[in-house]
C-alpha cells in the first residue's frame, strides 16, 4: 500500500522517536535525522569501509570509492528508522536517506568513477513477502541524485537465504556463498553499488564477486550505515 494511503489509516509519526510529524517531514523528524551518528565527512566514512574490508577480506578488497551516512548502533534511534524502512511498510525512508547518500556523493566529485547504480537484490519470494526492496528504492534515489542509470538487472539473487542478524562472519560468508549469479546481461565496468546496512560486508562481497565475475572492474560502495 502507498504510504499517503497508509497515513490516512495510521497518525503519521516518526519511526525514530514516535513524535507526530508535520506534512513536510519526508517520514521522519528533524530531531531524529541530526541525532544520527554521522560520520563527520565523506572521506572518513570511506575509510571506515575500506578498512572493514580489509579486516574481512585482506584478499577481496573493494577497487572503487565507498561512503556511509551513519554509524549505526543497537537500540538508538537510527536502528528503529531503519526497522521501519525494511519490515513495516515505510519505504519512502529509503528515498530520504538515497537523497542524502546521492547528495553526498555529488560533493565528493568523481563522476567519473560509475556509470551506473546497482542495488544489492533480494530474492523475489522476499520482495513479495515486503511488497518491495529497501536497497532498491535506496538506489533508485542515489541515480536520480547522480543522474546515473539505475540497474537491477545485471544480478540475480537464487538463492533464498536466512537472515544475516546475529550470524558471524564465517556464517554470513557460507549464508551468501553463491547465493548472486550474473543475469547474463553486459555488466558495465564501474559500478556503484547500494546497500542499506553493511555489518561485515559478506553479502556486497558476494554480490561484488557476480558482478567481477562478468567484467566489473571497479566497484565502489554506498551504505546508509556502517554496524561493522
Ligand atoms: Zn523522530
Amino acid at each position: 500500500m502507498r504510504d499517503d494511503i497508509l497515513h490516512l489509516f495510521y497518525p503519521c509519526v516518526c519511526p525514530g522517536c514516535g513524535s507526530q510529524l508535520y506534512a513536510d517531514a519526508e517520514g521522519i523528524c528533524p530531531e531524529c535525522i541530526s541525532a544520527f551518528d554521522a560520520f563527520g565527512d565523506a572521506d572518513a566514512s570511506g575509510y571506515a569501509i575500506m578498512e572493514l574490508f580489509r579486516r574481512n577480506y585482506p584478499d577481496d578488497t573493494l577497487s572503487g570509492k565507498a561512503w556511509a551516512l551513519y554509524r549505526f548502533h543497537k537500540n538508538d534511534r537510527l536502528q528503529r528508522v531503519i526497522h521501519a524502512m525494511k519490515y513495516e511498510g515505510v519505504s519512502s525512508l529509503g528515498k530520504v536517506f538515497g537523497r542524502f547518500l546521492g547528495e553526498m556523493i555529488a560533493g565528493c566529485g568523481g563522476d567519473d568513477l560509475y556509470s551506473c547504480v546497482v542495488p544489492v537484490p533480494l530474492h523475489r519470494l522476499k520482495v513479495f513477502d515486503r511488497t518491495y526492496n529497501q536497497s532498491e528504492i535506496i538506489a533508485r534515489s542515489v541515480a536520480s541524485v547522480l543522474r546515473k542509470d539505475f540497474r537491477n538487472d545485471l544480478v540475480v539473487r537464487k538463492k533464498y537465504t536466512r537472515s544475516q542478524a546475529g550470524l558471524s562472519l564465517q556464517e554470513r560468508l557460507r549464508n551468501v556463498r553463491d547465493a548472486f549469479e550474473p543475469s547474463g546481461r553486459a555488466v558495465p565496468k564501474s559500478i556503484l553499488l547500494v546497500d542499506d546496512v553493511l555489518t561485515t560486508g559478506a553479502t556486497v562481497s558476494a554480490v561484488k564477486n557476480a558482478l567481477e565475475s562478468e567484467g566489473a572492474e571497479h566497484i565502489s560502495l554506498a551504505t546508509i550505515a556502517l554496524a561493522g
